[in-house]
């Protein structure tokens, strides 16, 4: 069933075939993953909504899987982003700029006593292991399954088999040998941890985790898992590494680390953390931080090299702070909420009235959804949640104007441009689109 006109979408797809590798710059916009064919091509968005280059008009709620938390083309930040622009992009030297926007991200991020800003979330990532394994001495890293930190090498690297096991390349390029370095545990149990930091512990840099998961849908710590983590990590010498590139500033203005449902906050501390997405305002943007000492490994101070053309730039880091200064407004984390809450619920009492088994995870204002009837607290739970339903549900709803990320593993993201409105007109398509899939 197609009811929207994509001709100019089906046709640029199949050019940008002959162009660019599988049509697409990165693997999770195409339509893989929910059953295939041409990808919507966008040409502009505005609030809450896009335009695809056919004219049709979609609700977002992928939020470009994270960082358009202020919607398309806030003016604050298009005002940002147009004054760098026009006072020049990139000067190769340091600016007041970057200060202003480190000094925002510490203070709501007690750990990171300094920070360094690079263009990715998978640079961040890679260079918090690079100074961990530079300020310890020693090699491998644990991780945890269905987490994801970025396309290095070493964290595209898969569990083996069984709880705490060496990991295998999770794609072709990788070197054993560096798969080898890491191990991967499940999330929220802490017995794997237990295990591969008993066998492996003296070798274990750093034991990396998104406190909060937002890759496998949003799946929360279990009371106690970010404690329990910390605290055998410190016992085995290690350091812990918070990947918050996507849970930093989406739930509160701040990161896990200081959010109210985790009242321990010295007992989840972590050593280092790896930022990204919402700090850059959609602009490209990582940054990682956090102890003095350890930061101390990084060039030009230590022997730990790690460098950028674009690190820092104006633009990125302009538009940065224009969005942190949108989400510093009063009310506006609990506006979200409120609209993810109306959504999530609404969301749930639609698929149970029409059959659909749905469990639903909602944190604050973000959320996602497993079409599944068990809950999701880790990786291989929501790896059993039906894929072909998703991919029925995700066209289904593409169809009536919503756009959701084309994967079943990935959030719902509300947006500070979000209303009222925008949810009911979401529910009336679910509703319509549940009822079509219980037929
Ligand atoms: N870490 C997490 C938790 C992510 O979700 C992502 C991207 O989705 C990354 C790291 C990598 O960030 P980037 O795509 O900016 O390289």
């Amino acid at each position: 069933m197609s009811t929207l006109n994509r001709t100019r979408s089906n046709r640029l797809y199949e050019e940008a075939q002959q162009h660019i590798v599988g049509g697409v710059n990165s693997p999770s916009r195409s339509f893989k993953a929910v059953g295939g064919g041409a990808p919507v091509f966008m040409e502009r968005g505005e609030g809450a909504y896009f335009w695809d280059v056919d004219g049709n008009r979609y609700l977002d709620y992928l939020a470009a899987f994270g960082p358009i938390i202020t919607g398309h083309a806030h003016p604050k930040v298009t005002a940002a982003i147009v004054r760098a622009a026009q006072n020049g992009t990139l000067y190769g030297t340091a600016t007041e700029h970057e200060i202003r926007l480190a000094a925002l991200l510490k203070e709501t991020i007690p750990s990171m006593d300094k920070v360094r800003f690079v263009n990715s979330g998978t640079e961040a990532v890679m260079t918090t292991i690079r100074a961990a394994r530079a300020f310890t001495g020693r090699n491998k890293i644990i991780k945890f399954s269905g987490c994801y930190h970025g396309h290095a090498d070493l964290v595209l690297v898969a569990a083996g088999s069984g709880p705490s096991t060496l990991g295998i390349p999770d794609s072709a390029g990788i070197p054993p040998s560096i798969a080898s370095e890491v191990i991967t545990v499940p999330f929220n149990e802490l017995e794997g941890l237990r295990q591969a930091l008993e066998r492996w512990g003296d070798q274990v840099a750093a034991v990396m985790v998104e406190p909060i998961v937002g890759n496998f849908g949003m799946v929360m710590p279990k009371p106690g898992f970010l404690e329990g983590l910390c605290k055998l990590a410190r016992d085995a010498g290690a350091l812990v590494i918070y990947d918050e590139v996507i849970s930093a500033f989406r739930f509160h203005y701040g990161s896990t680390q200081t959010l109210s449902l985790f009242p321990d906050r010295d007992g989840i501390r972590p050593d280092l953390t790896a930022l990204g997405k919402i700090i850059g305002g959609g602009l490209p943007i990582g940054a990682y931080g956090g102890r003095s000492d350890i930061m101390a490994m990084i060039a030009p101070l230590g022997p730990a090299y790690q460098a950028g053309t674009m690190a820092g730039n104006p633009a990125s880091m302009l538009a940065g702070i224009a969005c942190l200064e949108v989400l510093r407004e009063p009310g506006v984390y609990d506006r979200m909420e409120a609209l993810a809450i109306r959504l999530a619920d609404g969301l749930k009492a639609s698929a149970d009235r029409n059959g659909i088994p749905l469990t639903v995870n909602r944190i604050l204002g973000a959320f996602s959804t497993h079409f599944c009837d068990h809950p999701v607290t880790n990786y291989e739970e929501a790896q059993g949640s039906d894929s072909e339903r998703f991919g029925r549900f995700f066209r289904l709803m593409l169809e009536r104007g919503i756009y959701l990320a084309p994967s079943k593993y990935e959030a719902w993201f509300l947006t500070t441009a979000h209303t009222d409105a925008d949810i009911d007109l979401t529910l009336e398509a679910a509703e319509l689109s549940f009822r079509d899939m219980a037929s």
